[in-house]
C-alpha cells in the first residue's frame, strides 16, 4: 500500500500500478493462481475494495473459495495512519459491518473473518495502540510499507544505495520492521523482507538472502513479543521472484524457537486468491511446522496443514527444516512465475 499515492511504489504493486497505468479490462501477462492452490485450509491475507489499492467485490473471494476448496479465509484491508496515503474511504467500523454481513451470507460454505493489515510506522504506534483497543478484529497484521517519504521509492532508490553498505542500505526499512516485531501489536508480521522488491535491480534478492544477519534482531523480537511471521506469497509473482520473506529467515525463525507461521496470497485482484499458497504451505510443512498460525477473535488457533501437503513434503526426502534446499524446489515449480514477475 505503499506508493499508493505513488502508483508502481505501491506494497503490492501490481494493483497500484494497475490502477494507475488504467489496465486493460481483463488482460493481464501476470501470473495467477495455478491449478495447485486448491483445498487449503486458510488463506489469511486479502485485500478488497475495502483497500484503495484493491477493486474486488466482497463476494469475489468467497465465491472463489468455495469453488477450489479453500475452507476459510480473512479480509485484510490495509489501515494507514499517515494521512498522505489514500483510503478507500469506508471506515473501520463500516468494513467490520460489511464483512460480518458477508461472513454470514457464506457462513453455510466458507469460513470469513474480519481482519486488517496495519501499516506500522514507529511514529504511530500510540495511534495503533488506541485503534486497536477499540476495534474488535478476528486478525491483524502489521506490514512495513513505503511511504511517501521512503528512501526506496522508485525515484530515489538508485541514488540511495549509490555508496552505501547493504547494512545501510536495508537500515531504514529493518529498523521500522523492529519496532514493528518488539511492539507486540500484531498477531504476524507481514512480509518482512519486502524491501527487496524495491531494491530490485540495484540489489538482487540473493544478496539479502546471503545476509541473514540483518534480520537477526526482528526474528529475536518476533519470538520473544509473540509476533507471527508470514509467509507472503505474492513474492512469487513480483519482481523479487521468490516469497516473503526468504526461506533461509523463515528457516533461522523456526530454529529462534518461532512457533507461529502464518500464510497469506496477499491478493489484490481476484485473479491472484490463493496463488502461490500450496507453495506457502509447503515450506511451512518444510521448516518441520504442522500447522500454522492464525486467530479467530478471541484467542489464537493452529491450523492443520493438509496431510497431503506434509506427506509430499516428507516424501521429497529433504530432512524437516531444510527450508533452504526445498526453496530450490519451489523456486523450480514457480520458474515461470519468476520470469514473469520479473517482467511486471
Ligand atoms: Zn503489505
Ligand atoms: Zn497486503
Amino acid at each position: 500500500m505503499s506508493g499508493r499515492s505513488g502508483g508502481s511504489t505501491g506494497a503490492e504493486g501490481t494493483a497500484d500500478a494497475g490502477r494507475s497505468a488504467a489496465r486493460p479490462s481483463g488482460a493481464t501477462t501476470e501470473p495467477a493462481t495455478e491449478p495447485a492452490d486448491r483445498d487449503l485450509p486458510l488463506d489469511s491475507h486479502l485485500h478488497t475494495r475495502l483497500s484503495h489499492d484493491s477493486d474486488v467485490p466482497l463476494d469475489v473471494y468467497p465465491a472463489l473459495a468455495v469453488a477450489r476448496g479453500i475452507a476459510e479465509i480473512a479480509i485484510t484491508d490495509h489501515l494507514d495512519f499517515d494521512p498522505r496515503v489514500p483510503t478507500s474511504g469506508v471506515p473501520p467500523t463500516e468494513r467490520e459491518r460489511l464483512v460480518r454481513e458477508l461472513a454470514e451470507r457464506w457462513a453455510d460454505r466458507v469460513a470469513v473473518r474480519y481482519g486488517a493489515e496495519i501499516t506500522y510506522e514507529r511514529r504511530f504506534e500510540a495511534e495503533i495502540h488506541d485503534h486497536l483497543r477499540r476495534h474488535r478484529y478476528d486478525f491483524v497484521i502489521g506490514s512495513v510499507h513505503v511511504g511517501a517519504d521512503s528512501p526506496y521509492r522508485p525515484e530515489r532508490v538508485a541514488t540511495f544505495v549509490a555508496g552505501r553498505s547493504l547494512r545501510e542500505i536495508v537500515a531504514p526499512y529493518y529498523d521500522e520492521v523492529l519496532a514493528a516485531a518488539r511492539s507486540g501489536l500484531f498477531d504476524t508480521l507481514g512480509h518482512l523482507d519486502f524491501v527487496k522488491r524495491y531494491l530490485v535491480p540495484h540489489v538482487p534478492p540473493s544478496a539479502l538472502a546471503a545476509a541473514p544477519e540483518l534480520v537477526e534482531p526482528i526474528l529475536r523480537a518476533l519470538v520473544e513479543s509473540g509476533t507471527g511471521l508470514e509467509i507472503n506469497a505474492s513474492g512469487l509473482r513480483q519482481a523479487a521472484g521468490e516469497p516473503y520473506p526468504h526461506p533461509t529467515i523463515i528457516a533461522r525463525y523456526r530454529a529462534l524457537g518461532g512457533e507461529r507461521i502464518t500464510v497469506g496470497s496477499d491478493a489484490h485482484r481476484a485473479h491472484h486468491f490463493a496463488a502461490g499458497l500450496r507453495s506457502a504451505y509447503a515450506l511451512v510443512a518444510s521448516g518441520g511446522w504442522r500447522s500454522v498460525h492464525f486467530r479467530r477473535g478471541p484467542s489464537p488457533v493452529a491450523v492443520t496443514i493438509p496431510p497431503a501437503i506434509l506427506e509430499a513434503v516428507a516424501g521429497s526426502g529433504a530432512p524437516a527444516g531444510s527450508l533452504a534446499s526445498t526453496a530450490t524446489d519451489l523456486a523450480t515449480g514457480a520458474g515461470g512465475r519468476r520470469r514473469a514477475g520479473s517482467l511486471a
